[in-house]
């Protein structure tokens, strides 16, 4: 961890051996470190580009893994704390929240969740099914109240309320364990390429990047505030003595804005699935590896580059991309 404070390395570390104390934690294999797998893909091998996978999709057979590693300290803290519950809050097919439904009672806690859209109910779609079937607490409120939620205080109803998305200071310190840098060095990697939402994953790879790696957030929403967003959060200096400028935004590669996937984009991971048997989302992953494909076209990513791309997970949500709902 080069960059990170030493007061939140000690934690991280303090953390890590208190997951270890749980045994229901040890035995979901969470805290197995995720496997790096080479891809076989013409597109990158005839251009002199070398691509692995960190398979965090497979961490569990639940759980998305980047989801995870913002939520375990998060959840941890809470039941430390002697909270019976946690709340948190997302769209109708958050991703978060449905890896909070499952990740909640392996802790021993309760979940509750706020869902954006008054017009929804716990059988609108299979994510929220999915939740309600789990035992999650279902609130449907409108937009505007929606936003409201996202202000409020640390706790709700006696419930410790974990930001949307999992993004908050133990967010970012979970996201710091996320990517495996020992091995990643063995495998002689030279980059890093993942989707990039609230930017809380990347903040935390960053920050425990060995100097030299290069890391490269794809973001999935519109607009360059994203990249603003981002720097300025590197520079806050909570976390750390420096300001990290070992990353970069992709903001080319939104597809349109967050969520929108048009059937250039759904063919791309149709036949990418088709080529080298990997499942990507349209929502996060599969727009971060269509960014791939075009920055080795263009040389950004030159000859001789190995690219460690974090498969971020996802694949729950695919179901909203199909005709059956
Ligand atoms: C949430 C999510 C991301 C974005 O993570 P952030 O920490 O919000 O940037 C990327 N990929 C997948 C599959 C996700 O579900």
């Amino acid at each position: 961890m080069s960059y990170l404070l030493p007061q939140y390395r000690s934690a991280v570390i303090e953390y890590e051996h208190q997951l270890g104390d749980v045994p229901e934690i040890v035995a979901s294999g969470l805290l197995q470190t995720p496997r790096i797998e080479p891809l076989e893909w013409e597109a990158a091998s005839a251009a002199g580009v070398r691509v692995s996978v960190l398979r965090l999709d497979r961490l569990h057979h639940t759980i998305s893994g980047n989801k995870w590693f913002k939520l375990k300290f998060n959840l941890l803290l809470a039941k430390q704390a002697g909270h019976q519950c946690v709340m948190s809050m997302g769209g109708a097919w958050s991703n978060h929240l449905h890896a909070l439904a499952w990740a909640g009672p392996l802790f021993g806690l309760k979940v509750k969740a706020v869902i954006r859209g008054e017009e929804l109910h716990s059988q609108s779609n299979a994510l929220l099914r999915d939740l309600h079937e789990l035992g999650v607490g279902l609130e449907f409120v409108s937009r505007s109240r929606y936003r409201q939620y996202r202000m409020q205080s640390p706790l709700v109803d006696g419930c410790a309320v974990i930001p949307e998305g999992g993004d908050n200071l133990e967010g970012v310190l979970g996201a710091t364990t996320m990517i495996p840098w020992k091995t990643v060095a063995e495998h002689g990697v030279s980059q890093v390429l993942m989707a990039l939402g609230t930017g809380c994953s990347l903040a935390g790879a960053c920050l425990s990047a060995p100097l030299g790696m290069r890391l490269t957030g794809v973001s999935a929403l519109k607009g360059q505030w994203v990249s603003a967003a981002f720097s300025e959060r590197m520079q806050n200096r909570v976390l750390s003595q420096f300001s990290p400028t070992n990353w970069q935004i992709d903001d080319l590669h939104h597809g349109g804005g967050f969520a929108r996937a048009d059937d250039c984009l759904l063919s791309f991971i149709h036949h990418f699935a088709d080529n080298t048997g990997l499942n990507l989302d349209p929502v996060y992953t599969g727009k971060a590896m269509m960014a791939l494909l075009d920055r080795v076209a263009t040389g950004d990513i030159p000859a001789g580059s190995h690219v460690l791309f974090v498969h971020s997970g996802g694949l729950q949500g695919n179901r909203g991309f199909t005709n059956s709902e």
